[in-house]
């Protein structure tokens, strides 16, 4: 292979290498992780509306680094997804959530609804509703106070067997949201005809409430289609008083942002479960 390409190879190869080097790196970096226990979840509240209360959280995945600190889902889940280490991690995360709100449960009496966000593979895998009925067995929470997250982009990379696994979920009593809706390419039919609980308006439309008319607009049509086909609204990324009361007047159902609270570990959600709106 020496005989190839010549100058331009030795010109490229050692760049190639240095990311291939990196990446190999991180992804054993991955793997320790996982055996070390470096993720951590942290719980961001949802509020409802109408009670004002804290109704459920999402759980977000950190990676506490030992030397880079706490380290943020964006910079590492991508490289999970790519080597497929997503799978154990994201089966760790639905455990760990499930275990989590059984130990606030035990401690404060009850426990918010948990929203677990799914990766692409999880959500095609054939195994998903069987390992999903395992975690509930295993640590005892009930069916109904587990929520998953999927995109509009999972969801129709393959309607059948999305269909499928939205049914078996069903039947097991777990809840499922759309996530960053109105970013994707969801048709509207299709949410008809699947068995969906709650679309979370994605950020970017609730970050230009109250000023932006389309913005206004956006987030009201989703309210109002949301609502005739029986899903509820969860806004995202809420930030200030006058966007949670622009989306109380557009009848919205839930609210989760850094205006609530900013995602809390486990230790400290029982004091931001007590937050109201
Ligand atoms: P996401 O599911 O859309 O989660 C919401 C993100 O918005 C979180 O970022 C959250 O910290 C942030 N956020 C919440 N409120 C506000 C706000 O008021 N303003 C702003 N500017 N941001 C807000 P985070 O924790 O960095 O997570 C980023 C993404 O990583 C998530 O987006 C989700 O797609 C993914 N992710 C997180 N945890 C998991 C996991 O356990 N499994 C999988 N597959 N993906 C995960
Ligand atoms: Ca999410
Ligand atoms: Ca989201
Ligand atoms: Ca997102």
């Amino acid at each position: 292979s020496k005989a190839i390409g010549g100058r331009s190879f030795r010109f490229y190869a050692p760049a190639m290498n240095e990311r291939q080097h990196r990446l190999l790196a991180l992804e054993s970096e991955l793997h320790r992780a996982l055996e070390r226990k470096e993720f951590v979840l942290h719980y961001q509240p949802q509020a409802s509306l109408r009670s004002g209360k804290v109704c459920g959280v999402e759980a977000l995945l950190r990676w506490n680094h030992s030397e880079r600190g706490l380290v943020a889902p964006n910079d590492f889940i991508p490289l999970l997804e790519e080597t497929g280490l997503i799978d154990d991690v994201g089966l760790w995360v639905l455990r760990q959530a499930c275990q989590d709100m059984r130990i606030l449960a035990a401690e404060h009496g009850h426990a918010p609804r948990v929203a677990v966000n799914l990766s692409a593979r999880q959500f095609s895998s054939q195994r998903l509703a069987e390992q999903v009925a395992g975690v509930l067995r295993d640590t005892g929470l009930p069916a109904e106070q587990l929520e998953l997250e999927i995109t509009e982009q999972m969801l129709i990379s393959d309607l059948e067997s999305s269909r499928a696994t939205l049914e078996s979920l069903r039947e097991l009593g777990v809840t499922v949201a759309i996530d960053d809706f109105g970013t994707g390419y969801c048709s509207l039919a299709y949410l008809k005809r699947l068995p969906l609980h709650v679309l979370k308006v994605d950020r970017t439309f609730v970050s230009g409430l109250p000023d932006d008319g389309n913005d206004l607009a956006i987030v009201e049509a989703i309210t109002l289609l949301a609502h005739k086909l029986d899903l509820q609204v969860v806004a995202e990324g809420v930030e200030t008083a006058a966007q949670l009361e622009t989306l109380r007047a557009l009848g919205c159902d839930m609210v989760q942002g850094y205006y609530l609270s900013k995602p809390v570990p486990l230790s400290t959600l029982a004091g931001a479960a007590t937050l109201t709106v």
